[in-house]
């Protein structure tokens, strides 16, 4: 199954609330995925708005995962610590009282320390939050995604070694982070096999992968990009997951939002379309070419 929305309240929606981006993410852009951001800080989400969000979204089918604040160091000590635990963790009571599916977190930083010791502090603090969550019966996953700079922690292969160690971790796959890390590292379907291939021991029922455009130097990502303007190619990435029947959600954190939410979309179906040899094709539907 192919799910694809975007990062947060559609650029094009007029009404600026997480409801209002939900219904538009149905009724007009007629996509069935969509995360909500809780990047700016801290925001209040009334219990009333997360109870429209998981009715809505279970009705219309659209599923729906979370963004804790970018600032989050798990590999830290003390006060930044407590802060980063403290933003998960409302961000994941949150996406619990919506029905969210993942609750989407950024690791940390090396700082001082060596990459070992980094990923041990990380490991631990993690398994503590999970501790947390299973307190509360927080029943959101709890998922670590990729980053695309050196200095921080958070390379593929460092992602999975956390998921591996730590149970009920799910790995969010920001491509674009990836892309930036290897510098210009996703050209061809293999290099996408790769990342795959690399994820397999993990045995993951579903992927949730972060699809922008990145502007990078030197294996650093400066900042996003529309899809158009990276020479990151979308279609081999599509292809690996229609041929293997991956059970992926593609979220568009493009600057353009929903726009390369809907371009996604349209390269999905273009390549549905070139297996059926018919002239359309939907993105849920994908009977005729398994
Ligand atoms: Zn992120």
């Amino acid at each position: 199954m192919i799910r694809i929305g975007q990062a947060g309240i559609p650029l094009s929606c007029k009404g600026r609330t997480n409801k209002d981006g939900l219904v538009y993410t149905k009724k007009i852009l007629d996509l069935n995925a969509m995360e909500v951001q809780f990047v700016r800080g801290l925001y209040i989400m009334e219990d009333e708005e997360a109870q429209f969000m998981k009715d809505y979204s279970k009705e219309n089918d659209v599923e729906l995962h979370v963004h804790a604040p970018y600032y989050i160091n798990l590999a830290g000590v003390d006060e930044e610590l407590d802060l980063s635990y403290e933003k998960i963790l409302f961000s994941a009571r949150a996406a619990d009282k919506m029905g969210a599916k993942t609750v989407v977190a950024h690791p940390g930083y090396y700082g001082e320390q060596t990459q070992r010791k980094t990923m041990k502090k990380i490991i631990k603090n993690t398994k503590k939050l999970l501790g947390i969550f299973k307190k509360e019966k927080i029943k959101t996953r709890l998922g670590i995604e990729t980053m695309g700079k050196q200095k921080v922690f958070g390379s593929l292969d460092e992602i999975i070694e956390i998921c591996d160690s730590v149970k009920d971790i799910v790995p969010i796959i920001g491509i674009g982070h990836i892309h930036a890390r290897t510098n210009g590292g996703l050209k061809k379907r293999e290099d996408f096999e790769e990342i795959f291939k690399k994820l397999k021991p993990l045995k993951l029922k579903h992927y949730l992968i972060h699809v922008t455009g990145v502007l990078y130097e030197n294996g650093n990502e400066y900042y996003h990009v529309p899809i158009k303007k990276c020479d990151m190619p979308l279609a081999p990435l599509i292809d690996v997951i229609l041929d293997n029947n991956y059970n992926v959600t593609l979220i568009s954190e493009s600057p353009l939002l929903e726009h390369d939410a809907v371009y996604i979309r349209l390269q999905v179906e273009k390549s549905i379309m070139k297996r059926t040899g018919k002239e359309e094709a939907d993105y849920r539907d994908l009977s005729e070419i398994l």
